[in-house]
């Protein structure tokens, strides 16, 4: 167990300060969480190229157990969404993080996952993932190096550091839902709009049965 795992605020015995560590549940929990977050394979554009050279044996994110590339969302912690979000794969890419056991995590990976990036005016590109799937971590650049990535990764561990069992949302009965998946039609249709839809409905039927 390394150092930062134990604490020294309860006494231990000198003849078993080698042999005991004393440290609370979260700080054990988060450890081992930490220490192993899976990666989801897949990628949707040229980020992903980064994403592959940061798992390849030069900057090797293997060094913070997150090697396992799972390519079943049922196994995965962590989505790196590594690209272009266009309005065709969204809905995709929402089924996908539904289907991620808690506790999960997106990160963000680059301009165009964070905001639409260079292609944000495009009929086709939705501007940020964070539109339809919570995201934790959002890391800059276009595309943004292997160092940023892993320090995204890095930043990522620090929030799961930061989370506790008694209070992080995972772990609280009756808090877990599905995000509702995006149609794809014409145009990409939120199912969370409905309301907005029938509201804005209402209001042009009033206007139209208003005589002049
Ligand atoms: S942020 Fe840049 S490198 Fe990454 S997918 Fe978009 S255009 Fe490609």
């Amino acid at each position: 167990m390394s150092e930062t795992t134990s604490t020294t605020e309860i006494p231990i015995p000198e003849e078993l300060a080698s042999q005991i560590a004393i440290t609370s549940l979260d700080k054990i929990y988060n450890w081992s969480r930490r220490s192993s977050v899976w990666p989801l394979m897949f990628g949707l554009a040229c980020c992903a190229i980064e994403m592959i050279c940061t798992a390849a044996s030069r900057y090797d994110f293997s060094r913070f157990g997150m090697e396992v590339m799972r390519p079943s969302p049922r196994q995965a912690d962590v989505m790196i969404v590594s690209g272009t979000v266009t309005k065709k794969m969204i809905p995709q890419i929402v089924r996908l993080y539904n289907q991620m056991p808690e506790p999960k995590y997106v990160l963000a990976m680059g301009a165009c996952a964070s905001g639409g990036g260079p292609f944000k005016e495009g009929y086709n590109v939705v501007s940020g993932v964070d539109k339809h799937v919570p995201v934790d971590v959002y890391i800059p650049g276009c595309p943004p190096t292997p160092q940023a990535l892993l320090h995204g990764l890095i930043k990522l561990q620090e929030k799961i550091d930061g989370q506790s069992v008694l209070s992080a949302r995972w772990y609280q009965r009756g808090t877990s839902e599905a995000v509702p998946v995006p149609l794809l039609g014409p145009d990409l249709v939120d199912p969370r709009d409905y309301p907005d839809f029938a509201e804005k409905l209402k209001a042009q039927q009033e206007r139209e049965s208003t005589p002049a």
